[in-house]
């Protein structure tokens, strides 16, 4: 009798298990790593040739975030959007620009060439796979500079794929009162800390958070418009930028649901543009003989 009632939950577990195999293979992973040779080829299809490549950093976050911690926030944002509206998303990827943390433990600061190289060998291999619309989906700010001059110089010779940018949308309207002044959170702290919060709250360590200050130290007297590259050390010499102590799970929640969201759109809006390639291609075109244009 009890023999047989085991008998029969197994049967039964394994007509739930076949049942929900079909439904597992209809939904192919988001990640790139995870699927097969053949799954990627109808992923690929699946998402119309859209893939993310979430960029982020090693680099020191105050005392209180993880030195991966760029990487690890847009990695959380750009899988949950790619998951609400379907895109390839590419590996980890944290090769960017980060010389002004060189003097702070565990930085990664390949070399200026390097970055450049080895992002065009990137995405050139993810177009050769099929992903003819690229988002970069910027999680660090040192990459502000770098990424938009990257994305302009596929202008230099003819590209099969476009190269979109997106910024680090995390605010918006209805956003919940910040305690700490929004002019200095800008690195490791109370923006930031709240998102790492829900990304990955095991890695915050917010009562370590006061052991240092971000306060701005203002050691440049320079005029508005006139740029160095020492600016941000002499501003936040220990690469923390804010007060991470003020973070919130509220505020944290209201950034991961304002950012995914902010990706979804891009997604739907790269789907839907034919225009770019068609310009890219006929500015490929007429630059190979510019005394035709008129
Ligand atoms: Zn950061």
């Amino acid at each position: 009798m009890h023999k047989s009632l085991l008998v029969s939950i197994n049967a039964l577990c394994a007509s739930l298990v076949w049942a929900q195999s079909p439904a597992v293979q209809s939904k192919p992973s988001v990640h790139w790593e995870e699927l097969t040779a053949a799954d990627f080829r109808d992923a690929i299809g699946r998402a119309q040739g859209t893939c993310l490549l979430p960029f982020g950093i090693l680099e020191k976050h105050g005392a209180h975030l993880p030195l991966g911690n760029d990487l690890l926030n847009v990695r959380y944002v750009a899988l949950n959007a790619a998951q609400q509206e379907y895109a390839v998303v590419f590996p980890e990827y944290y090769f960017g620009q980060i010389f002004e943390a060189k003097h702070q433990p565990g930085t990664v600061a390949y070399s200026r060439g390097l970055q450049l190289q080895l992002l065009q060998e990137t995405t050139d291999e993810m177009a050769r796979n099929g992903c003819q619309k690229i988002i970069i989906v910027n999680g660090h700010g040192g990459n502000n500079s770098l990424l938009p001059y990257f994305a302009q110089t596929q202008l230099d010779t003819p590209h099969d794929y476009v190269v979109y940018v997106l910024g680090i949308t995390r605010s918006g309207q209805g956003e919940p009162k910040h305690k700490s002044n929004p002019a200095t959170d800008m690195h490791a702290g109370e923006s930031e800390t709240s998102m790492s919060m829900i990304a990955r709250p095991d890695l915050v360590h917010l009562d370590r958070a006061p052991q240092e200050s971000g306060a701005d130290q203002a050691r440049l007297k320079l005029p508005e418009g006139l740029y160095t590259g020492i600016w941000w050390y002499a501003r936040f010499p220990n690469h923390y930028a804010g007060e991470g102590a003020a973070a919130t799970r509220e505020l944290g929640e209201f950034e991961a649901k304002t950012w995914i969201n902010g990706i979804v759109q891009a997604i739907r809006a790269v789907k839907a543009d034919q225009e770019s390639q068609r310009l890219q291609n006929e500015f490929y075109e007429r630059s190979k003989h510019p005394l035709d244009t008129h």
